[in-house]
């Protein structure tokens, strides 16, 4: 038979679902997938029950519910001051995945390049691959994770349709610089290119200062394609809500390719997110406050068992080195040894690259209650003592 899709055959499994299936396996303490455990709020999900059984439960609109459109445009204004069109410029998408893949097949077409900064997000190499286009790497190194001024323009030609970026970024628990933000949108402008940027943790930033969207650099309003999701807003990852906000003649064709994609997001879960997104300032800020010590929570101790800890300045995860405890494999050995020997299953960061990346960190997800995440700590400590030794 003639052979099926290259990119898609054989592809691993996603290394979120691995781990995922090996933490069951091994009755281990997931802290590989990002995902918390403990539902959203009682109210959002109390909405989403409520329209479900009220309904209609047929065919949205195909950009969304003017409800959660308004919703997105709103808080675009309120956090990020900016002005935006709920009918022209807000298209809702089933998950921040779906927003993705209608961005880059709208976008780009075999001829393009497409500039990825490494560690990327899975979903992004596939996606740009299957869009016919030339991924281009652009590496941040650990542990500072830095953008070098001279690599990232040495990405850039004349052939460079779009730079994804991914802020805060996932798994280097980095949010970049002004200064960072400034050098990609001179490049976007200097080449001509859109930005495609994935800001699904644009709430979950630690620092005083809040997160800044690249689409409010001047000359990047109508240049950048901005998605958030529900899933992490609202600690519901499995509704899968998606948006993104992007200038009318960008949204256009990206709505064209959601409406031979999905069509459409279950109604319930677009109305229930509407609600949520109104909430007020104290609902964002406890978000962060929570995640924020439960970041703190995990650090501290993994360091002193001798990982390097690297900073976390927003996102759900936090990625440590373990080359100082001495161990001999790679990272994927590394977190084989720990899920089955410590039960506790993490994510090796090699699995975010395109090329080889480091082999020796790993991510570890702390979006979980305290004390799942002590009893894991209890677990790796044990496991550490046991390994010295053997
Ligand atoms: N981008 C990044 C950086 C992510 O971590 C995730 C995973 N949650 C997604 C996109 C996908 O989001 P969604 O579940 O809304 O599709
Ligand atoms: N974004 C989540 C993570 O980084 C996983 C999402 C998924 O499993 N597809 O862990």
């Amino acid at each position: 038979m003639k052979p099926t899709n290259s990119i898609f055959t054989g592809l691993e499994t996603t290394v979120f679902e691995r781990m995922s299936r090996l933490a069951m396996e091994h009755k281990a303490i997931n802290l590989g997938q990002g995902f918390p455990d403990v539902d959203g709020p009682q109210d959002v999900r109390q909405v989403a029950a409520d329209t479900l059984l009220e309904g209609p439960n047929q065919y949205p609109p195909m950009l969304g519910v003017p409800a959660l459109r308004q919703a997105v445009a709103d808080n675009n204004k309120r956090f990020y001051d900016l002005d935006v069109d709920w009918q022209t410029e807000v298209l809702v998408t089933s998950g921040a995945t779906e927003a993705l893949a209608d961005s880059i097949f709208a976008l780009v077409e075999p001829g393009d390049e497409v500039i990825l900064i490494e560690p990327l997000y899975d979903c992004y190499l596939s996606l740009v691959k299957r869009a016919g286009a030339t991924p281009v790497f652009v590496e941040v190194i650990p542990p500072s994770w830095e953008l070098r001024e001279g690599e990232l323009r040495k990405a850039f030609s004349s052939k460079t349709k779009a730079i994804l970026l991914n802020n805060p970024m996932n798994p280097s628990a980095k949010v970049f610089s002004k200064d960072e933000l400034q050098l990609i949108a001179d490049l976007c402008l200097e080449f001509d290119c859109y930005a495609i940027c994935d800001e699904v943790y644009e709430h979950i930033v630690f620092s005083d200062e809040k997160h800044k969207p690249l689409m409010t650099l001047p000359g990047m309003r109508d240049r950048c394609i901005r998605i958030g999701s529900a899933g992490k807003t609202f600690s519901l990852t499995g509704w899968k809500v998606g948006y993104i906000t992007a200038a009318p003649n960008l949204l256009e064709p990206i709505a064209k390719a959601h409406q031979f994609v999905t069509f459409t997001t279950p109604p319930n879960l677009q109305k229930a997110v509407a609600y949520g997104l109104n909430k007020d300032d104290d609902y964002y800020a406890s978000l962060e406050s929570e995640l924020k010590a439960k970041r703190d929570l995990i650090s501290g101790p993994l360091e002193d068992m001798g990982f390097r800890v690297l900073p976390c300045e927003g996102t759900y995860f936090v990625t440590c080195d373990f080359a100082p405890l001495g161990f001999k494999g790679n990272d994927v050995e590394f977190c084989q040894k720990m899920v089955e020997e410590a039960g506790v299953a993490a994510v090796p960061i090699s699995a975010f690259y395109g090329t080889k990346g480091p082999q020796t960190f790993v991510r570890f997800c702390f979006c979980k209650k305290d004390e799942v995440l002590n009893e894991a700590l209890g677990r790796l400590q044990a496991w550490m003592g046991e390994m010295v030794v053997s």
